[in-house]
């Protein structure tokens, strides 16, 4: 999070262990007691601890050094290196390494059989310039995403039970139907809806249940479509097996 970014090309430097190279300096909390020749560019690799990433790459920098690494001698885990207040006279590079390739990058610095410092080439990894977006997804985009899917689930549960008290369309548009005449109206037979409590009149299209209760069409297909599957007078299950043939009417329901 300070620093420069590595080009396209990346930056190729000899890489030295610092304690290599001042002994007794392991963590890069102090500069080196003999500055770098910069003619050459070196790329030191100190260790994590003890103070803050950006004063061993202020350190390093103060010796002559054209990036850091910072290797990480506890964890496997990449982390970014975060600084507080101003960094902006830090102008090289530096990347934080994890335990395993901490340890696999001392190892062949200070190999002796190597021949002198190694020369190594930093690359840009596209993948870690986004830290910051990874840390957002994790703390705060997925446990959104897990809550909205939980709540997805959840509304579709609540949809399906709804839909089980329901009378299905389909069913209730194939229950039987009639007109009603004032004049062939015979004493003890209902002549109101128990839903709108209007008086039928003449040709008012009545709906007639399995019960035989009658009402406005409009109001009981209303009713078992969006309330309950039950006549509303005698609590009677219009469709009974709804679950297993729901879309057949009752009397092809005895068919099959
Ligand atoms: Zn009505
Ligand atoms: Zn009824």
């Amino acid at each position: 999070m300070f620093g420069s970014r590595l080009g396209d090309d990346g930056l190729v430097g000899r890489l030295l262990v610092v304690e290599d190279v001042d002994p007794g300096n392991i963590d890069g909390c102090r500069p080196l007691a003999t500055p770098m020749d910069t003619s050459d560019s070196w790329i030191m690799l100190v260790e994590r601890g003890n103070c803050g990433f950006v004063d061993k790459v202020r350190n390093m920098q103060a010796s002559g050094a054209a990036a850091v690494l910072v290797g990480d001698p506890w964890y496997d885990l990449p982390i970014t290196m975060y600084a507080s207040g101003d960094t902006s006279d830090v102008h090289i590079p530096s990347s934080f390494v994890a335990r395993r390739e901490y340890n696999g990058i001392r190892e062949a610095a200070l190999d002796p059989s190597g021949g002198g410092p190694l020369l190594v080439r930093l690359v840009r990894n596209e993948y870690y310039e986004l830290p910051f977006l990874d840390v957002l997804f994790i703390t705060i985009l997925s446990p959104m995403l897990m809550m909205a899917f939980i709540y997805v689930l959840y509304r579709l549960r609540l949809r399906q039970h709804r839909l089980r008290d329901l009378a299905p369309t389909d069913f209730v548009h194939g229950l039987p139907t009639k007109t009603f005449y004032r004049s062939k109206y015979r004493d003890g037979e209902p002549d109101e809806c128990a839903i709108c409590l209007d008086d039928f009149g003449d040709d008012d299209e009545l709906r007639i249940l399995p019960c035989k209760h009658e009402y406005h069409v409009r109001c009981i297909d209303r009713w078992l479509t969006t309330r309950k599957k039950f006549c509303p007078i005698c609590k009677q299950n219009v469709c009974p097996s709804s679950e297993s043939t729901p879309l057949l009417p009752p009397r092809l329901r005895s068919i099959v």
